[in-house]
């Protein structure tokens, strides 16, 4: 039977790390939909509709991948997917308390969907997103960290904001 896994994440932006992770998921998944959290409250530096275009622009035309987003709760949105995995991925020990208690949390609230972690890549382990925004807003560079297209995206943002726009 074919699986179904949702990969939840902000993805504000993606990096080669997510990539990674969905790369090794099709291995093992019959369908992986990366869904782009709202997350208004981690007030997010490229708005929703930004995020799900650069996932969709760097990630392969695959017809089993799906980039959606969501609103509210995860495990709610799991179900209405069909999902029978959430999949996440642990880059340190760092992550693992918060990936633990939502872990947790969601199977509490639906003990069919099964939280899976992934470990990182090891060229990806100290890659997220937030260092990836440090960089760029101090004018480094993060080529090879993130696809090309979002570093240019990195780099028009910063110029605009600097701008005031
Ligand atoms: P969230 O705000 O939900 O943590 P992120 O976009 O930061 O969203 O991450 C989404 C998922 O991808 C999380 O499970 C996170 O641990 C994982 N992730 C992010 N970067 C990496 C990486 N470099 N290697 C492995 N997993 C990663």
């Amino acid at each position: 039977m074919e699986i179904v896994a949702v990969y939840p994440g902000s993805f504000d932006p993606v990096t080669y790390g997510h990539l990674d992770i969905i790369q090794r998921g099709l291995a093992i998944f019959g369908q992986l939909t990366v869904a782009v959290a709202h997350n208004p409250h981690k007030s997010p530096l490229f708005s929703l509709k930004e995020r799900r275009e650069m996932l969709e622009a760097v990630l392969d035309r695959d017809p089993r991948i799906e980039v959606d987003d969501f609103d509210g709760l995860l495990i709610d949105y799991a179900q209405r997917k069909g999902a029978r995995v959430i999949l996440r991925g642990l880059r340190a020990l760092s992550d693992f308390e918060y990936e633990f208690q939502m872990a947790l949390m969601n199977r509490r609230q639906d003990n069919s969907i099964e939280t899976l972690f992934m470990m990182t890549g090891e060229t990806c382990s100290f890659l997220s997103s937030k260092l990836i925004k440090e960089i760029a807003s101090m004018g480094g560079s993060v080529k090879g960290l993130v696809p090309d297209l979002v570093a240019e995206r990195l780099k028009a943002k910063f110029l605009n904001l600097k701008e005031g726009g």
